[in-house]
């Protein structure tokens, strides 16, 4: 059998890159994964090592010192990552994706120059703030709003459940422009924030299943100047492709998590003995393990044809929704299946067959649930019809 990666759409660059990172993850990663998920902090040195790699600038163009790759390269890198540690995979998933790729596409030329090289040697931060307390899938609920003064705006409301707003250095804020009736997304755009800004307070540091913080956010009458225009009122549906390329590069870390708990699986099956034979001699387990590999094999395919993208500059709505929704369903199968391979053992935390199964709850809940895209996907078949 040939390696997995020779068998879909990479090139022999895309298949050196995942050699590098996975060195890097196996070697560096793998053996704090657990430490990171326990103590809830930001995996900085793993950050590091990967710039000095040069894969944190994976999606920044060259010419801000960047790799210049693209969605493809950037799900490559994120599945290897997310094999050994999810904490790390979530950590690097803005800057390897539609943070860097929305600033390089839609920013000011001072903001990129400013940014991209800064991202692309692991020194900044970057975190997108789109939920609020009251509006999650329905982003038309949010009420984050910029009122225009002298320069800029004047930027107030809040934000939840956010990514890494501990250690943040930029934030890409979603909210509503002017002083409109405020309801639907005609009006939503995103500014440019940087966390020292005055009235910018970031609370809470609420512990996950997935061993990630998550954090609110507070925007008290933030002064944001014009320069920090990513998108203007009716953006949102501007970055919507932006975020069409993420929903792959989510799916990606679905199929690492799925990758790594089938590695662990194959070698415990082949080590574990009862009734006098290693348990991957029995039909139920081969079969548990043949079915780990099929899913793992249709939801790589259906991620790369969707991040592949035909060397447009964004995915597709379709084909990223369809990836994402089963590559995210898949990796719960598989971890599942592989918690039942280690037996009552795989229900300790010292073994790792539980860990996947945890990381592998995330999938479905950011970047569009399952729900909300098999609407969309449902949407795209009857517009098909017409
Ligand atoms: C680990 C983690 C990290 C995150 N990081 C970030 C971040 O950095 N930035 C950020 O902005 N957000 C972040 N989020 C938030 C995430 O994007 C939201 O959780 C997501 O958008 C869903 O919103 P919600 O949780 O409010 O759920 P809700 O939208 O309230 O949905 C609740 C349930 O209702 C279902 N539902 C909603 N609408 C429909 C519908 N029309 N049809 C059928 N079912 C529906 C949903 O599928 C879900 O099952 C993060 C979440 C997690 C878990």
């Amino acid at each position: 059998m040939t390696d997995p990666s020779e068998r879909y759409r990479t090139t022999a660059a895309q298949r050196e890159l995942a050699a590098r990172v996975r060195e890097i993850a196996e070697t560096h990663f793998a053996p704090r994964a657990l430490e990171w998920e326990q103590t809830g902090q930001f995996p900085a040195p793993n950050i590091k090592l990967l710039a000095e790699a040069g894969v944190m600038g994976t999606a920044v163009p060259v010419e801000y010192g960047g790799a210049g790759g693209g969605w493809l390269d950037s799900a490559v890198v994120l599945e290897e990552i997310a094999r050994t540690c999810y904490v790390t995979a979530m950590a690097t998933l803005g800057e390897l994706g539609v943070q860097s790729r929305a600033i390089a596409a839609f920013g000011d030329a001072a903001l990129k120059a400013d940014l991209l090289p800064r991202i692309a040697r692991g020194d900044v931060v970057c975190s997108i703030c789109i939920t609020e307390a009251d509006s999650g899938s329905d982003v038309g609920a949010i009420v984050t709003r910029a009122v225009p003064t002298d320069g800029g705006w004047r930027l107030s409301g809040g934000k939840a459940l956010i990514s890494r707003l501990d250690v943040v250095d930029i934030m890409l804020v979603c909210t509503r422009f002017g002083t409109g009736e405020g309801r639907g997304i005609r009006d939503v755009g995103f500014l440019v924030v940087e966390r020292d800004r005055p009235g910018v307070t970031v609370s809470g540091a609420h512990q996950t299943l997935g061993g990630e913080r998550l954090f609110e956010l507070t925007l008290t009458d933030v002064f944001v100047p014009e320069r920090n225009l990513l998108v203007g009122p009716g953006g949102f549906k501007t970055m919507m492709n932006a975020f069409n390329g993420q929903r792959c590069l989510n799916a990606a870390i679905s199929i690492g998590i799925a990758q790594g708990a089938l590695d662990a699986a194959l070698a415990r099956a082949q080590q574990r003995e009862q009734f006098g034979h290693p348990i991957a001699d029995f039909q139920g387990i081969r079969w548990m393990l043949a079915d780990c590999a099929i899913d793992i094999e249709a939801a790589r395919a259906l991620v790369h044809r969707a991040a592949y993208n035909d060397g447009n500059d964004f995915p597709n709505r379709y084909d990223s929704a369809v990836a994402k929704v089963f590559a995210n369903e898949m990796s719960l199968r598989v971890t599942d299946r592989v918690l039942q391979i280690f037996g009552g053992h795989g229900f300790l935390r010292d073994l790792p067959a539980e860990r996947y199964l945890r990381w592998a709850r995330y999938g479905g809940l950011g970047g569009g649930t399952p729900q909300v895209l098999r609407d969309g996907i449902a949407g795209e078949l009857y517009r098909a019809r017409r």
